[in-house]
């Protein structure tokens, strides 16, 4: 969907298609180089990384494993709950394995703080995260992220993934919802 779609609704673009998929290709190169001679298995967010993973995983010269989880986040709220709740668990065991978490946003980190402690005792070799974008103002644990695509203010974005209500994740870019549309 473009943005002349949704125009009204979207206070403004932060980050465009082009500026995405040319940050993913450079993270990307770096993968690839930081996991040589590693088996890799990308472990993606429900449903908000399903963008990211698509084309990380595309971008990535070398082969990789995809696994999911789906943990509760927002509901149809726009505030940080800090409740983590497992909604659709991994299908495969992850001892010994090189995990990288690929995930949307990190806001308060809450989250994927809970998700790394998670994974990490499960038995993984490792747990890196890759996340989209990051909002260091908001962040309310302190969550070591080693690949972070854009650092963003801490306005409501939608987009990539990104939804309200469920919608807007068909977006190709980044936007901040118009407060119109939630206030
Ligand atoms: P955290 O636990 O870091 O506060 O939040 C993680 C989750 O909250 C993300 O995976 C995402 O689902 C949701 N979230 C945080 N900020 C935003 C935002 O600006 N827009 C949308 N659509 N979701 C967000």
């Amino acid at each position: 969907m473009d943005l002349e779609s949704v125009r009204s609704e979207v206070e403004r673009v932060i980050v465009s298609e082009a500026d995405l998929q040319k940050r993913l290709q450079e993270i990307a190169r770096t993968i690839e180089s930081d996991y040589r001679d590693k088996d890799l298995l990308l472990i993606g967010v429900l449903k908000g990384a399903v963008m990211a993973m698509a084309d990380l995983a595309r971008y990535l010269n070398r082969h990789v494993e995809m696994d999911w989880m789906a943990v509760s986040s927002y509901g149809s709220g726009t505030k940080s709950s800090g409740v983590v709740r497992i909604l659709k668990d991994l299908d495969k065991d992850i001892t010994g394995r090189n995990v990288l978490i690929v995930e949307d946003i990190v806001d308060t980190g809450l989250t994927l703080d809970w998700m790394r402690t998670n994974l990490e005792s499960r038995g993984a070799q490792s747990v890196e995260i890759f996340t989209v974008l990051r909002k260091p103002e908001s962040a309310m644990v302190k969550v070591d992220v080693k690949y972070v695509g854009f650092d963003i203010p801490k306005d409501f974005v939608i987009g990539y993934g990104l939804d309200f209500n469920e919608k807007y994740r068909n977006l190709p870019f980044i936007g901040v919802l118009a407060k119109h549309m939630y206030e």
